[in-house]
């Protein structure tokens, strides 16, 4: 009887070991894939983009000054009506590792966000932006070696006819309203492209107003120094603007991008609407002829496309940076001078990769606990314990 009970102990002991073992495994596997595809995957991915390499004609014996800039467009951070709330989590925490990963591996000296920052921008009460606000700043926080700076898009202020006074201020208030600034002797211009509608609104004419101006800023630095009514103003460096936007200038449609980025081959000739997709043509050719940018950037279509405007003016569209909107997100890196330019694109990590490894991961954990319990048909089981034992070894 003795003997009994202590066969039944002993068996009891080695059942209760086994799974111990078993839920440490487990345990082992979820945390180690939990921890590559929701960190280590960022660092991994990242680590292939390099800042390009921009030609340095010196002047006047002196090298030019190199701006490192990172852009990025089209966040859409869910507010309080739309997406579920595990989508906004999900979203959310991809976009703020991959933003803090880039800082830290990158080490730009500027960002931009070119719009669209918010989703639900147009129509959140004061309470909503705040909380929105809140979590913008958590995910995009930075230290002050970096400068963050912000385009206004319609899903911030709403399109045109959602556009108010106070969803722009309140937006200002935060981001700033700075429109032209100098960075390393780069000249920007931040466009309020939900403004340029042409229509006469008191908003539209006072964006346009402060754009001839800046027009005119621009021209001053390029005129002789004691030769013109410009001299009593500080002058902007000699270099020909880099404009930064939310709508694109207007093209026809997506029909001549390419790239593994560009939108799908169905929609890719889909006419764009003036307006609503593109800027109207009579708003981007104001652009063109006030500013004469030597580079555009946009965001918007959340597809990437390289434009050749009339004039020579190139534009790229920056996709969306969101996972919500692409497989594939990216931004665009810049190396800047006052007179030369070279841009790369950096792509954050595909989320099929992500669905992919927890899909595997699953599969292998019931297989795990499959092979515990002995439930495997007679011949995977043979298999199992046959790799085990050679693993073991
Ligand atoms: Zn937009």
């Amino acid at each position: 009887m003795a003997l009994v009970r202590w066969g039944l102990r002993r068996q009891n002991f080695h059942l209760l070991r086994r799974r111990r073992v078993l839920l440490l495994k487990l345990t082992v596997v979820v945390i180690s894939v939990l921890l590559f595809c929701e960190y280590f995957i960022y660092y991994l991915v990242l680590f292939r983009c390099h800042w390009p390499e921009v030609k340095m004609p010196a002047r006047g014996g002196r090298q030019e000054p190199v701006l490192k800039a990172m852009f990025l467009a089209d966040t859409h951070l869910l507010g309080e009506i739309r997406g579920h709330w595990l989508d906004k989590l999900r979203r959310e925490w991809q976009m703020e590792r991959a933003f803090q990963t880039a800082l830290w591996l990158l080490q730009p000296e500027v960002v931009f966000i070119l719009g669209d920052v918010f989703d639900e921008g147009k129509w959140s009460s004061a309470q909503a932006w705040a909380d929105d606000l809140h979590r913008f700043q958590r995910m995009f926080r930075h230290g002050s070696h970096v400068q963050l700076k912000v385009v206004i898009g319609n899903h911030d202020i709403g399109f045109h006819y959602q556009m108010s006074k106070y969803r722009i201020n309140r937006f200002e208030k935060v981001f700033g309203s700075e429109r032209l600034f100098s960075l390393k002797g780069v000249n920007f211009v931040m466009v309020n492209s939900v403004a340029m509608e042409g229509d006469g609104c008191t908003i539209c004419s006072e964006a346009e107003a402060e754009l001839r101006e800046i027009s005119r800023k621009l021209n001053c630095s390029q005129e002789v120094q004691g030769s013109s009514q410009c001299d009593h103003e500080p002058r902007l460096p000699l270099s020909a603007p880099v404009l930064l936007q939310h709508y694109p200038l207007y093209r026809a449609s997506d029909a001549n991008c390419s790239g593994e980025d560009a939108a799908p081959p169905e929609e890719r000739s889909v006419p764009f609407e003036e307006k609503y997709d593109v800027l109207s043509r009579e708003a981007s050719q104001k652009l063109l002829w006030w500013l004469r940018p030597r580079l555009i950037l946009s965001g918007h279509t959340h597809s990437a496309c390289e434009v050749l405007h009339p004039g020579g003016a190139p534009e790229v569209s920056v996709p969306s940076f969101s996972w919500r909107n692409r497989n594939n997100p990216s931004f665009i890196m810049g190396s800047l001078t006052s007179r030369d330019y070279a841009l790369s694109k950096c792509y954050l990590p595909c989320e099929d990769t992500v669905l992919t490894t927890y899909c595997a991961a699953a599969a292998f954990l019931l297989v795990l606990i499959l092979a515990h319990f002995e439930r495997l048909p007679s011949s995977f089981l043979f298999g199992w314990k046959l790799c085990r034992s050679h693993l073991r070894r």
